[in-house]
């Protein structure tokens, strides 16, 4: 693949709808016959990018390249793209012929020809019939429906009629064809059995795929590339194997499989402390570096209580058909799990990861997350301290009773004693204090950062040894003692989404 030329190349395209940007500077280059995925969420501007690649939509700014040439204001039927769309948009009035032959009968093109005296003349001409008949045998082959050139469309089944619609658009070999979700309304079993046609059409044709779909699993079984996009940017490019087993930031981990994702810290060269437990790992990264930790399910194995790296206790297990789905509990911590054999909820045993199996990325750290519980006073408690906080702000319009039971809009009254949260506060709303009794949660700094106009200051606890990251104009030293206070305001919570039983 690598020395194949490129066929498709956008260089800072970007497209703005009404002051909305739909797809932000794109830079992105496709080579001849890749299958080529745009892969990420409903709205992150796939079909735009699309779009504006068939020529349907322009370019805000930027431009497209075609085989190297500038194809930004050439019009849609003078590129050599087809598109095929998740609506079959087959003509309902014609047969199976017909629409697939439709676009072959109003075609003209300059044929040279010598007369009787010998001059030579040109003359615009249709395609004959024998060439059309030719051509609609070759795709209906090729998309295996080859008896059904006089079905009426609308008896044809979900799958047949988007089989006809790509056999429509391969009908004038195009150099690339674009393919917008196209499997979105079949149903499980066909979009599988599709999957793996349309894979074998790709491989016969020789033709460029740019594939759109919101789902991973298509992506990753069908493409030779994937383009891993959200809210109009590109997050990551890579083959499948890369982008699942190196995704480069949270996002991407997140939307490709069902990873779990840990706030780690670096503490010591391919070490990792993650769910309050040093591993080794196989990247490195800067000391006391906060990283995410993306581990995936299948590659979390359990052991007995006490023969692996971490105990813990099985608090959920759901069968999956094939494997089953458990989540192991360390901490506060939730470990997805996924296994071929079963171990009970309430069992406690011990988990094992392999280093290989540990992915590390670069975090941009912007806030302290924590995991904590709501305590019968109301208070939260996270990174071994108890803090003053508001629970209102965990339901709207909420509020507390004079016994201290929240009490929702609709009049329900909630104990709120144990409740899981996850727990966000600033880097700038962190007050240390010299000593280690007047705060709500002590430790010790570990590390001292200069950062320019400020200092970044770890401070880690004792017991949990979890840190709190601040920001501060102060200078402290390494190894002091101290303590940490928040005010009420400033600790942001949210409940933990609850586990599907
Ligand atoms: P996707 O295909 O990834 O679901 P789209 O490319 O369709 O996303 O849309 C990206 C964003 O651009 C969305 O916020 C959508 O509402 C907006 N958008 C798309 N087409 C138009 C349009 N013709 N006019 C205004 N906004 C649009
Ligand atoms: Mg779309």
């Amino acid at each position: 693949m690598e020395n194949k030329e490129k066929i498709i190349e956008l260089k800072g395209v970007e497209k703005v709808f009404d002051g909305q940007t739909a797809v932000e500077k794109m830079d992105l280059y496709i080579r001849k016959g890749e299958f080529v995925t745009l892969l990420g969420p409903s709205g992150c501007g796939k079909s735009t990018t699309l779009r504006m690649i068939a020529g349907f939509e322009m370019p805000t700014s930027g431009q497209i390249l075609l085989n190297g040439k500038d194809i930004t204001n050439v019009p849609p039927y003078e590129r050599p793209i087809n598109t095929v769309f998740q609506r079959y948009a087959l003509f309902p009035h014609l047969n199976v012929y017909d629409n697939i032959a439709y676009g072959l009968k109003l075609k003209r093109f300059r044929n040279t020809y010598v007369d009787k005296k010998g001059k030579e003349r040109v003359r615009i001409e249709k395609l004959s019939k024998e060439v059309i008949d030719a051509k609609v045998s070759r795709v209906l082959k090729l998309v295996d429906l080859e008896e059904f050139e006089k079905r009426d469309v609308t008896t044809l089944s979900g799958g047949q009629q988007q089989r006809i619609a790509i056999a429509r658009a391969i009908v004038n070999e195009p150099e690339i064809l674009l393919l917008d979700e196209p499997l979105g309304a079949l149903d499980l079993k066909m979009r599988k059995d599709m999957q793996l046609e349309l894979k074998d059409m790709h491989q016969k044709l020789g033709i460029t795929f740019i594939y759109v779909t919101h789902d991973q699993e298509e992506a990753l079984t069908m493409s030779d590339t994937i383009v891993v996009m959200s809210d109009g940017t590109i997050q990551q490019i890579g083959t499948p194997k890369d982008i699942y087993n190196e995704p480069k930031n949270s996002f991407v981990a997140d939307f490709i499989g069902e990873s779990n994702i840990f706030s780690g810290t670096m503490v010591g060269s391919k070490k990792v402390r993650f769910i309050n437990k040093v591993f080794d790992c196989v990247d490195d990264f800067p000391i006391n570096e906060k990283v995410d930790v993306v581990v995936r399910p299948e590659d979390v194995f359990l052991a007995d209580e006490g023969k692996g790296m971490v105990d813990g206790v099985i608090i959920s297990s759901i069968f999956k058909g094939v494997h089953y789905e458990m989540t192991f509990k360390v901490g506060k911590t939730e470990v997805v799990i996924q296994d071929t054999i079963e171990r009970k909820v309430g069992e406690r045993c011990s988990i094992h990861i392999r280093p290989d199996d540990i992915h590390i990325m670069a975090k941009e750290f912007d806030c302290n997350r924590y995991d904590g519980y709501i305590t019968k006073r109301n208070t939260v408690c996270f990174a071994d301290g108890e803090f003053e906080c508001d629970v209102t702000q965990l339901y709207e319009h909420s509020h507390l009773d004079e016994e201290g039971y929240l009490i929702l809009e609709n009049g329900e009254s909630i104990d709120l004693t144990d409740v899981d949260v996850k727990v966000e506060v600033g880097l700038k709303d962190i007050e240390i204090i010299d000593n280690d009794e007047d705060g709500d949660a002590c430790g010790t700094i570990i590390s001292i950062v200069y950062k320019g106009d400020h200092y970044q200051i770890i401070i880690r606890t004792d017991d949990e040894e979890e840190d709190f990251v601040v920001d501060t104009e102060y200078v402290w030293n390494e190894n002091d003692r101290v303590s940490v206070k928040i005010p009420k305001d400033k600790i942001r919570l949210k409940l933990k989404a609850v586990n599907q039983k």
